[in-house]
């Protein structure tokens, strides 16, 4: 990998929805040096911006990657000490019951459940966190109504150059606009805006605001996407491993036909891996983008991931590396040539 101790350090960083500064703050560092323009907004978006050439057949590509991770929040402290929670962004509770969460100021948490976890469904109602105090008042002291929490889970190694960790979703594409950044020579002829966004899990709202600013032609999600090559409750054609997805469909957007042509012919030209993306749950920025101003041509790049939304993400190297390159190749695509084609 171009620089895997970058990747790590990302996933590692506490930012719920919400409370991204964090994140924020370390990305803003790694990017000042190489870029043109840069600025956050009211809403805490990082937009960094890569000018082009600028030619005729230059466009304004905006890349969006989400800095928040899901979580959950305190809405009630109970007698006995115990937290009730709610859902910050989609969380299965099969994937809490009995794990580490964490909360902003270090405290850390059980997450257990009234009653059997297999008659709770998918409620999150029927979860609490128990922080070990022996009451109310104790917990009081370490937490308040309205913090967050969010799943532990250390960055690790599998076989065949897998990858686990928290929070890939969407570290993983936060690092991979990082990357493509630091490649950009600045000669491609698009202004290139490389977008860190807030909120997506709840609702897709930073990128929204960021998309009003930026009034892209062309809005590119750079996020992950559910696998559907283990047994789980999903089904499609998505596989860890089996290239960059190229975003054709999912619920929220359509992927631009021009868009997708010219993402496979670029993978084709320069043996990039890929795979056609189709989820039929879910979403991305992508539909900000899509539906901003008078609309862009709107696309997404994603990394199929095991176990998403989960403390225990697993990715394919390969597959974030396949991602970073195909940025880079469509940063510097004439789109002219490419729209009269279609
Ligand atoms: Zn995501």
């Amino acid at each position: 990998m171009r620089d895997e101790k970058l990747l790590e350090a990302l996933t590692q960083i506490w930012g719920v929805s919400g409370y991204e500064k964090d994140v924020r703050k370390f990305i803003e560092k790694e990017v000042k040096p190489y870029a043109d323009e840069m600025w956050t907004d009211a809403v805490g978006n990082l937009i960094v911006l890569k000018k082009g050439t600028q030619g005729p057949g230059s466009r304004k590509i905006m890349y969006c990657a989400h800095t928040d991770q899901i979580g959950f929040m305190v809405k009630n402290i109970e007698e006995n000490g115990l937290i009730r929670i709610c859902n910050m962004g989609w969380n299965w509770a099969g994937s809490a019951y009995n794990e580490r969460v964490i909360f902003r100021n270090g405290t850390v948490g059980v997450v257990g459940c009234y009653g059997p976890i297999e008659e709770a469904k998918n409620q999150i109602e029927k979860l609490f966190v128990d922080i070990g105090s022996s009451g109310r008042e104790e917990t009081m002291k370490l937490v308040k109504l309205g913090d967050c929490c969010t799943y532990e889970g250390k960055y690790v190694h599998l076989a065949s150059g897998k990858l686990c960790s928290v929070a890939l979703d969407d570290r993983l594409g936060c690092y991979q606009l990082i990357e493509a950044l630091k490649e950009n020579p600045g000669t491609y002829p698009n202004d290139c805006y490389y977008c860190f966004v807030v909120q997506e899990e709840v609702g897709t709202r930073g990128s929204k605001v960021a998309a009003q600013q930026i009034l892209p032609d062309i809005g590119i999600a750079v996020d992950i996407t559910p696998a559907h090559d283990y047994p789980n409750d999903l089904t499609g054609s998505n596989k860890i491993g089996g290239g960059i997805g190229i975003k054709i469909c999912d619920p929220s957007v359509i992927a631009d036909e021009m868009v997708v042509s010219v993402m496979e012919k670029l993978c084709a030209e320069k043996s990039i891996p890929y795979q056609r993306e189709v989820i039929d749950r879910g979403g991305t920025d992508a539909s900000s983008m899509n539906l901003t101003g008078a609309g862009a041509r709107t696309g997404g790049i994603c990394v199929t991931t095991r176990y998403p939304h989960s403390q225990s993400c697993v990715v394919d190297a390969g597959d974030i590396e396949a991602g970073i390159d195909l940025m880079n190749a469509f940063s510097a695509c004439d789109f002219r040539t490419e729209e009269d084609n279609l």
